[in-house]
Parts: structure tokens; C-alpha cells; sequence
């Protein structure tokens, strides 16, 4: 590794610890019991041994309220990787993000930009479903951390869509507002992420649709979708 990529990676971490800091996270789970593949897997191997090696995690509370583990679903190998905040009661149920009232809304849109929904991959910051769709604590979301990073590591997409408030902070290791940080790309290493807003939060504001689709047509453009 050179000097210049270690020094990025120790940037990288001591920005990652001042946020966990700066939003309350006082202690980091000690191991991690997500299995990292051979080197030698491709990235849909790695990203089927990896869902594997998550299936029975305990590394937070929200494993005691959950049915299952909710990975993620689409294609390993996509361009746009859309993602969201955790699973709700429906997508506990079945073990598959957004399929819901929201995740028809996001089917919507991912076929409005000209794609099918098994083109993409979609995934949650936190893979258990939090108690009465509570929003996830900061303990949690830095125990599942691992999770999402190794997850991001095998599909390397070029585009991200965070959806909402809550994914696009998480990813992005901020706390500025979702109205302030939609509409523009931000680079996570090599990845340009488009933050918008969650489709849930479109169902019950129909009005903001329009902004959606101005955010989705700037990611239209990026991977030359037109
Ligand atoms: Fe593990 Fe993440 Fe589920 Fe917590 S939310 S138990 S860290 S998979």
C-alpha cells in the first residue's frame, strides 16, 4: 500500500470515528462476525458468503424483535446501488428490502429512469428491523457498519442512491439536512452518491415527486441511461 493510500485510509477512519463522536456513539462492537470471503471469489461470491456469514448476527439488540436478517436484493454486478434506512414490517417478513407501499414507489422510479428493478441492487444502512419502525439508534447503525461496508466493497457500483435523510447521513458521515444535501452528487471513495428523498416520505408528500425526478434524472444522466 502506498503512502498516499494509507494516508487516505487513516483520514477515512479518524473522519468515520468523529462522526460516530459527533452522533453519540461512545463504544464500537469489539469483533465483527461478518466472514470476509477469499480473495480469490468474485464479488457475487464474496457478497452469497458474506449474506451467509450475517444470517445469525447478534452484534446489536435489534436481532431479539427481528424474523430475519433483510441482506439486500438485486444484482451483484449493477451500476446503481439504491439505499435505504431498515427494514419495515413487510420487508421483515419476507427478507427482502422495499417491498412495501414505498418499495412499489421505488419500483416506480427505478423503471422511470429506464431500468428494471432486478437491474439494480437495493439494501438498508441496518439489516434488522427496528422495533415499531423506530428510527435505528447510532449503537446500531455502527454494529451493522461492517455489514454495509463489506456489502459496498463487493458490489463497488458507480452510482448510489441514498434514500432519505437517514442513509444519505449515514453514508456521507454527516449531519446536514437531506433538503441541503439532495440534488448534487458526493463521493464516497470512487462512488458518486445522489442523496433524495426516502419513497416513503414521497407517498405522504406527492408534491416533492418532481424533485425526485429531477435528482433520478441527474443519475439518468451519469450512467448515460438516455
Ligand atoms: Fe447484526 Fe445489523 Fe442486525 Fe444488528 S442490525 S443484529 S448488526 S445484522
Amino acid at each position: 500500500m502506498s503512502r498516499q493510500v494509507m494516508a487516505a485510509a487513516v483520514t477515512a477512519v479518524q473522519d468515520y470515528l468523529r462522526y460516530l463522536q459527533g452522533i453519540g456513539v461512545t463504544e464500537l462492537p469489539l469483533a465483527s462476525e461478518v466472514v470476509v470471503a477469499s480473495s480469490g471469489a468474485s464479488s457475487q461470491e464474496r457478497l452469497v458468503q458474506l449474506e451467509a456469514s450475517v444470517r445469525g448476527c447478534t452484534q446489536c439488540q435489534l436481532h431479539t424483535g427481528r424474523t430475519q436478517v433483510v441482506f439486500g436484493a438485486g444484482d451483484p454486478a449493477a451500476d446503481l446501488v439504491f439505499v435505504g434506512e431498515a427494514p419495515g414490517r413487510d420487508e421483515d417478513l419476507k427478507g427482502e428490502p422495499f417491498v412495501g407501499p414505498a418499495g412499489q414507489l421505488l419500483t416506480r422510479i427505478i423503471e422511470a429512469i429506464g431500468l428494471r428493478r432486478e437491474q439494480v441492487y437495493i439494501l438498508n444502512v441496518v439489516k434488522c428491523r427496528p422495533p415499531n419502525n423506530r428510527n435505528p439508534r447510532p449503537e446500531e447503525v455502527a454494529a451493522c457498519r461492517p455489514i454495509l461496508q463489506a456489502q459496498l466493497d463487493c458490489l463497488q457500483p458507480r452510482v448510489i442512491c441514498a434514500m432519505g435523510a437517514f442513509a444519505a447521513q449515514s453514508l456521507l458521515q454527516t449531519e446536514e439536512r437531506i433538503s441541503r444535501l439532495r440534488g448534487r452528487f458526493h463521493m464516497l471513495g470512487a462512488i458518486q452518491v445522489m442523496p433524495t428523498y426516502h419513497p416513503a416520505y414521497l407517498l405522504r408528500n406527492p408534491q416533492e415527486k418532481r424533485t425526485v425526478w429531477q435528482d433520478m434524472q441527474a443519475v439518468q444522466r451519469v450512467l448515460a441511461l438516455q
